[in-house]
């Protein structure tokens, strides 16, 4: 699958902001945003512009498409099933994406960064409810069960983050880690007050409305 190859702490530069895209890295003083909060280029260190308008909607579509790591087709194809669905659409968009297996796999600390969590996923490392489950965009439901396969639980790095799990925000309250087991329960879906990355649905709202 396709997938975003450079440099990632340029993009969390590129949106002024922390993206979380480093697993602990981005938790400690070597953070590249601590020291160079700037756009990348040649010209990053000139003030940064004022954004407005559609710049500003379609700034904010990019820092959640990277977020979670989602290609831009792939993205509009969310934003389309949230928009033919009831409710709020930028909300429901922003679920939907929450309940990708490989956030959830990151939420639950499996993976200390949502692209290491895809990997786990890809190399077919999860179960969900007994079954094998190498589908990163599958969206869990309340009540699945993800876990490990056997020979993946014994990995040194996949304790280490599971251990670490705390540092990094911890789990949210949708979900429910058994540590010791490393086994995670999806307690319920998750609602927008469990997201709390500085996101303005609205804005990707109105960028895809015109
Ligand atoms: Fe972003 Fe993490 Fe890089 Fe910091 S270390 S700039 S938060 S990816």
């Amino acid at each position: 699958m396709a997938r975003y190859r450079e440099a990632k702490c340029r993009l969390c530069r590129r949106e002024g902001m922390k993206l979380f895209l480093k697993g602990d890295r981005c938790f400690k003083d070597t953070c590249s945003i601590e020291k160079r909060n700037f756009p990348p280029g040649q010209h990053g260190r000139d003030r940064r512009p004022k954004t407005i308008g559609y710049g500003l909607q379609l700034r904010e579509k990019q820092k959640v498409r990277r977020i979670y790591g989602v290609l831009e087709r792939q993205f509009a194809n969310y934003f389309d099933k949230a928009d033919k669905k009831k409710g709020i659409t930028g909300e429901t968009l922003l679920l939907s994406l929450e309940r990708r297996l490989d956030s959830v796999v990151f939420r639950l600390g499996f993976a200390a960064s949502r692209d290491q969590a895809r990997q786990l996923v890809n190399h077919g490392n999860v179960v969900v409810n007994g079954k094998k489950a190498d589908i990163p965009s599958l969206a869990v439901n309340a009540g699945d069960v993800i876990t490990l396969r056997e020979k993946t639980r014994k990995v040194q790095q996949i304790q280490d983050s599971v251990a670490t799990v705390g540092g990094r925000g911890g789990v949210p309250a949708w979900l429910e880690l058994d540590a010791a087991g490393l086994k995670g329960t999806v307690l319920s879906l998750p609602k927008r007050e469990d997201l709390t990355m500085p996101i303005d649905e609205q804005l990707i709202v109105e960028l895809y409305s015109k």
